[in-house]
């Protein structure tokens, strides 16, 4: 099959993704072979493909927002039949048995697996993974529009849970990539107001376009108090300037699994209760009942599509900013 494999991590703007040929990978019990016909691209590829994540497994195929078609499946995997849509996402594999997995916070699991970083990935033309973690992907999503919700799409929808914002609140967002551009679809879903922060002034344009209130640059106050935010984008030196606006008892998200350092800040920034906490990963659960809203509003995901074998340019892309919505790896059709 064609793949994309990162041998070594290094500077995106050097290729380090080889476009090449590789095995097609055998599904082992319980788990089916999928044939991949889209994957998005995440900014946590970029980390894995940058090194900025500590390598698990070398070389790798990343990607972790599959789109693709049940192929074969090995005994012991009968959730789908063959031919069925699916979705692949970030977490591959729990071991089902630590406490995190027995009381409900899998995404903490002591032993996890993750797509395209510990195990091979979407940027490729097969994929395998376990059937108890794939995704039905509603039908009134296209292969392309649905990729993005499979890692950009959830893991927005559990920093949405976790700020705790409600009806009639308002809710900073700060960076506006994929993540964010499908979270504000959900967040005005609810009645809840956006004020997006963002460098880039054409992520602005579709922050007002999806229905912001207000735009301006990252660490540009918005004319109101906060009762929530969300940092989609990896800069530490966003903390300091997101409390600054942040309601007694707001909480703050930090939605990325990478962000270079917080700067030290006064605790008066923290002081009254307010709450700075991360996101890691999602359950299952979150990616169903994300699933289930985004179909119901519907969440409309916009795209850029790449072939794979260009998938270095789109991840440059997605470095500079340069992607108003999400980037999608056409693979088959
Ligand atoms: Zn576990
Ligand atoms: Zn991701």
């Amino acid at each position: 099959m064609k793949a994309c494999l990162l041998v070594r991590p290094a500077p995106v703007e050097t290729q380090p993704l080889q476009y090449t040929e590789a095995p097609v990978p055998e599904p082992g019990s319980g788990e089916v072979l999928v044939r991949v016909l889209c994957c998005g691209v995440c900014r946590t590829d970029l980390h894995v493909v940058e090194g900025e994540l500590t390598p698990k497994k070398s070389p790798v195929i990343p990607g972790h927002q599959i789109v693709g078609v049940i192929e074969r499946s090995r005994s012991g995997a009968s959730r789908f039949p063959v031919g069925s849509r699916v979705g692949v996402a970030w977490l591959h594999k729990t071991d089902g048995i630590c406490s995190y997995c027995r009381s409900g916070a899998e995404n903490l699991c002591d032993h996890p697996e993750f797509t395209g970083y510990t195990v091979n990935g979407g940027y490729a033309e097969y994929v395998v993974a376990p059937e108890q973690f794939l995704y039905a992907i509603p039908e009134n999503f296209s292969d392309q529009q649905a990729a993005p919700l499979l890692c950009a799409g959830i893991i927005g929808f559990r920093a949405l849970r976790l700020s705790g914002i409600q009806s009639g609140g308002k809710l900073g967002f700060y960076g506006f990539g994929a993540a964010a551009h499908v979270a504000i679809q959900v967040a005005r879903h609810w009645g809840v107001d956006v004020y997006a922060a963002t460098r880039d002034a054409r992520h602005q344009r579709l922050a007002l376009d999806l229905g912001a209130k207000w735009t301006g640059g990252t660490l540009a106050e918005p004319p109101v108090q906060l009762d929530a935010g969300i940092v989609f984008a990896p800069a530490g030196e966003i903390v300091p300037a997101a409390l600054k606006v942040l309601r007694k008892g707001g909480t703050l998200v930090l939605g990325g699994i990478h962000m270079s350092p917080i700067p030290s800040f006064d605790y008066d920034l923290l002081y009254q209760e307010r709450v700075v906490r991360s996101v890691a990963n999602n359950t299952r659960q979150d990616g169903e009942d994300f699933l289930k809203v985004a179909a119901e509003i519907p969440i409309e995901t916009r795209v850029q599509l790449f072939p794979l074998q260009e998938a270095n340019r789109a991840l440059n892309a997605l470095k500079n900013d340069a992607i108003p919505g999400a980037a999608v790896l056409q693979i088959a059709s």
